[in-house]
């Protein structure tokens, strides 16, 4: 049977509950073409044609926390651990915006080296010499390096509920836990930061209901951003030998999330482009796309899950080839 009265309905309730989304995340067959047919229309109808490219610069692979599924995590003892020093960033971030780049998100391990000094002086050369939008996503710090950071001229924040099973959270998250990254969450936006969140599909535990729940988590923190990307076995961790998360189940919690979310800026992950994705996303809600400005000597090393890396291209190239493939499909690039 169709599942249409029920997407609007969804679309239409303030009060949602997750009984009313797990059916949705269990459509299947010509159910599917109609999620993602509503998707499309809900993000050509709030959000247009445009879609939105953010470059992301990986700075750091060092970290103090043992995520279970992350390849950075501070255990690991078989990585190579790389550093970029504030002036490479800075001219990382020039050199991006010379391509044509407007926003830019700096990434990295939580990495103590980068001070709240430290980091704010990164944040006010790359504004005052770029002008790019600029999305921190470096975990969690004290809320005094948050507002520190604000003041030096960060706009966005990037860190990601990861789930929203409490249970779940905590124990793959040994160094923190759940309360901790909501709290962190919480003093980004009364900061002032547009705030992103995500989660991950498919983690091993997780179910379509935790599912449900993680997308009612966005709608409570009324996040600007969203990343949400199937979970990547990494054969380094403790997790290692479990199943990757589909790609299809990870496209239905895009889509549902844009009906839910209607104007949010819903990235095709780069988890989920690994996975063959991209086209896909692009058709059932999402409005964005990252593409690494990282330097390819480090690439290789912000191992965070496995994926082929791209072959060295000069960022100008790599940035129009992309606006080309989405003139392709109809869509335009900024
Ligand atoms: N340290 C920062 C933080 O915690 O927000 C940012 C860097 S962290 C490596 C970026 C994201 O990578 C996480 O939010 C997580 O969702 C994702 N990630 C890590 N390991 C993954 C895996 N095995 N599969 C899919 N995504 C993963």
């Amino acid at each position: 049977s169709g599942i249409t009265d029920n997407l609007e309905k969804i679309f239409e309730t303030e009060n949602l509950t997750p009984d009313l989304l797990v059916p949705v995340l269990e459509a299947e067959g010509s159910q599917l073409s109609e999620l993602f047919e509503f998707a499309d229309q809900v993000r050509r109808q709030y959000c247009g044609d445009t879609v939105h490219i953010r470059a992301i610069l990986e700075f750091s692979n060092h970290c103090r926390c043992d995520c279970a599924y992350c390849g950075l995590f501070a255990g690991n003892k078989n990585l190579t651990r790389f550093r970029m020093t504030p002036e490479e960033i800075v001219g990382a971030a020039q050199l991006a915006a010379k391509a044509g780049y407007r926003t830019l998100v700096l990434q990295s391990g939580e990495d103590l080296w980068y001070s709240k000094e430290r980091m704010g002086e990164i944040i006010r050369e790359i504004k005052a010499e770029t002008g790019l939008v600029l999305t921190l996503s470096v975990g969690e710090r004290p809320f005094d390096d948050y507002a520190y950071w604000k003041s030096c001229g960060a706009d966005r924040f990037l860190i990601k509920h990861e789930t929203a099973d409490r249970a779940l959270y905590d124990w793959y998250h040994p160094h923190s836990d759940y309360q901790q990254r909501f709290s962190c969450q919480k003093e980004l936006s009364r900061l002032g930061y547009e705030l992103g969140s995500g989660f991950m599909v498919g983690l091993p535990g997780q179910t379509v209901e935790t599912l449900a729940k993680d997308i009612l988590h966005l709608k409570e923190l009324r996040v600007t951003m969203a990343g949400i990307g199937p979970y990547i076995c990494h054969p380094g961790t403790r997790l290692r030998g479990s199943r990757d998360g589909s790609a299809e189940l990870t496209l239905k919690a895009v889509a549902l999330s844009r009906i839910v979310l209607k104007d949010a800026y819903l990235p095709s992950t780069t988890a989920l482009n690994i996975k063959g994705g991209l086209r896909d996303a692009l058709n059932c809600g999402a409005n964005v796309i990252m593409q690494k400005v990282t330097p390819y000597q480090y690439r290789e090393l912000y191992d965070i899950y496995p994926g082929r890396e791209t072959k060295d291209m000069d960022f100008k190239k790599q940035l129009d080839d992309l606006k080309c493939a989405l003139a392709q499909m109809g869509r335009t690039g900024v």
